[in-house]
């Protein structure tokens, strides 16, 4: 109970209003200490999600001078979103308390309005560090005579390249203040903030230093980097319920896996640093309201977003500074829900994932990638569970019950039940019927190409076609398994009526030809053998070819899923690491470094 740890009775009346009954654990550790003892700094390793910002913001007003028209608290926290929520928070918190006054001080809004909230005498300022760095030097803030400094996601400012205003700031404050950091992980950095700005702090550790959430399971899909998107699309369908934050590297990335699985049906959307505020806003919200299932998005873009009830966490890939991998996976598992935290990683990054393992203190379990005949099977029961607890609204369908009856009386009970499901679940069922495997198999061989190798293509025929219901992932599938090479590279893919024609890498034509030999699909014998037409094949170039998009063209990672969740026939063209993806990325990261380099700051 907060009463019994000391919290005055209008902020107690405030905060059971908004549902707190009892205190956290960063509260219960936090809140007695800073009330018995003003001025003891603390370092408190909580994440977001943790209850934290009662656990500073209800001590910080219980101490305020109310009648002080001056700023006695200063909290600052990396993002706008987070400044501003904090704010929001504690102005909640102060319901009941006459005369607090609370300012937002942000980037990338009017600093009118701001300086005028300031001006009208608040006595906390939440504020990002570069907006109040450029409202301290053109003089109209003063924070000379702060007792309070609150550094919030500490590590994170520090991630962010806000160390120098951080620096900046705090020379601008009175020795004596009191200072509280909060921060999810203690990186070298912040030791020596420590070191050089507090005075013999109280350390707290909620969880495990530097350690991942509690009820956070971690799992890890081992597949081939070229079949990343698959994997995700499995992994969503998978777990129908899922509503989870899809973290990739660079804004590129973010934007096309987004715009990918938008593509194939999913209700997903992006969220990074090439977005306008307005559209990130737009979508934060969105999410926020679950209108969204999935949000793809960049670390930094992501950081504003607080969001308690997420199911999953999925790592598209790894982030560059493993240090975030606790942040992400942190994002899930919160107010005490499990959560899950899933890695998609390539074999080359086992070694990262054995550094991750050792940061958050916990093993990654390795999860065999369920395959088609799982997936429809939970998809099917997920559907029959919502049909179960569909509330059915009597007064509109009722109308029309004789009619439906009377269409409907020649069915019997199962047929009708057949006939319900296969309405939602038939293109679905279509598009798990016959694709691969895509975890990793330790057997397989590798050709050992790369995508930037220059391939010469030749041009197959196939005696199977659409009758046979072959679709290009299941022949990629079939070359995959028959031939035993993981990655012979696919060109064009051309499917008729009766028979198709594929491009592969010449060097094993031999190979494919004697793999397809005495095999059958569905109970039909294969036929593969070099056409006659190979002009085109000889000319073609993988890397010239992967982005064009241009129909029955397939990359020989993305199309053997062609379909969308829950159906229909989406396709993956042109998403492959193609030679110019993979270019444009590096010269991404290359460009991010530079411009991080100069500014010492990270984009969005
Ligand atoms: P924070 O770590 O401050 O971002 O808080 C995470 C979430 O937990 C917020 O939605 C808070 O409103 C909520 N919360 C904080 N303290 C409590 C509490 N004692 N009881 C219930 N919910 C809480």
């Amino acid at each position: 109970m907060f009463k019994e740890i000391g919290v005055a009775d209008n902020i107690v009346k405030a905060i059971t209003e908004i549902g707190f009954e009892t205190p956290t654990r960063v509260q219960q550790e936090v809140i007695p200490l800073l009330l018995e003892d003003r001025g003891r700094d603390i370092i408190a390793l909580a994440q977001t999600g943790t209850g934290k910002t009662a656990a500073f913001g209800i001590p910080i007003l219980q101490n305020l001078d109310v009648k002080k028209k001056k700023v006695q608290v200063l909290i600052l926290s990396p993002t706008r979103e987070l400044c501003l929520q904090i704010a929001d928070d504690i102005a909640d918190y102060a319901k009941y308390i006459e005369g607090v006054k609370v300012a937002a001080v942000f980037g990338g809004a009017s600093m009118e309005r701001q300086i005028k909230a300031v001006k009208s005498g608040a006595q906390i300022v939440s504020a990002t560090p570069g907006r109040l760095l450029d409202l301290i030097n053109r003089g109209v803030i003063n924070i000379m005579e702060v007792d309070t400094v609150v550094l919030d996601e500490a590590d994170e400012m520090l991630n962010m390249g806000f160390r120098d205003d951080l620096v900046a700031i705090l020379a601008e404050t009175p020795e004596d203040k009191n200072m509280l950091l909060f921060s999810a992980t203690m990186p070298e950095e912040i030791n020596r903030i420590v070191k050089n700005y507090m005075d013999e702090p109280v350390e707290i550790v909620i969880g495990k230093k530097n350690s991942g959430a509690e009820n956070v399971e971690h799992i890890c899909y081992m597949v081939y980097a070229k079949e990343r998107y698959l994997a995700l699309k499995r992994i969503v369908d998978f777990n129908p319920e899922i509503y989870g934050i899809i973290f990739c590297r660079t804004r590129r990335e973010t934007q096309e896996v987004a715009d990918h699985l938008m593509r194939d049906g999913y209700n997903a959307d992006a969220l990074h640093g090439d977005l306008s505020q307005a559209q990130r806003d737009q979508v934060m919200n969105k999410f926020r309201i679950k209108h969204l299932q999935l949000l793809v998005a960049t670390d930094v873009a992501a950081r504003g977003l607080d969001v308690d009830n997420l199911t999953h966490i999925i790592n598209y890939s790894l982030p560059e500074e493993l240090e975030l991998y606790t942040h992400r996976s942190g994002r899930t598992g919160r107010a005490g829900r499990v959560g899950t935290s899933i890695v998609i990683a390539t074999i080359k990054e086992k070694h990262l994932l054995k550094k991750i393992e050792k940061q958050i203190n916990k093993k990654f379990t390795t999860a065999e990638m369920p395959d088609g005949k799982k997936i429809c099977e939970r998809q099917l029961f997920h559907l029959i569970d919502r049909m179960e607890k569909v509330e059915v609204d009597h007064s509109q369908i009722e109308a029309y019950l004789p009619d439906i009856n009377r269409k409907l009386e020649w069915l019997e009970r199962d047929e009708l039940i057949m006939k319900f499901v296969s309405v939602e679940f038939n293109r679905f069922l279509d598009y798990y019927k016959n694709t691969p495997e895509l975890s990793v198999q330790k057997d397989v061989k590798s050709t050992g190409k790369s995508f930037r190798d220059e391939v010469n293509f030749k041009r197959f025929f196939i005696n199977l076609g659409k009758t046979d219901n072959l679709k290009p992932g299941t022949l990629m599938g079939l070359i995959n398994d028959f031939t035993g090479f993981a990655d012979i590279q696919i060109g064009e893919i051309d499917i008729q009526r009766n028979f198709s024609f594929f491009q592969a890498d010449s060097e094993y034509s031999d190979t494919i030809i004697s793999a397809f030999e005495n095999k059958d699909y569905r109970g039909r014998e294969i036929s593969v053998e070099l056409s006659e037409n190979n002009r085109r094949g000889n000319s073609d170039r993988r890397g010239d070819r992967q982005f064009s998009g241009g129909k029955k063209r397939f990359s020989r990672g993305f199309s053997g899923g062609s379909g969308r969740s829950g159906g229909g026939s989406g396709r993956g063209f042109g998403f492959g690491k193609s030679r110019r993806f993979e270019e444009f990325n590096r010269k991404e990261r290359k460009f991010e470094g530079r411009k991080r380099g100069k500014s010492g700051k990270k984009e969005y």
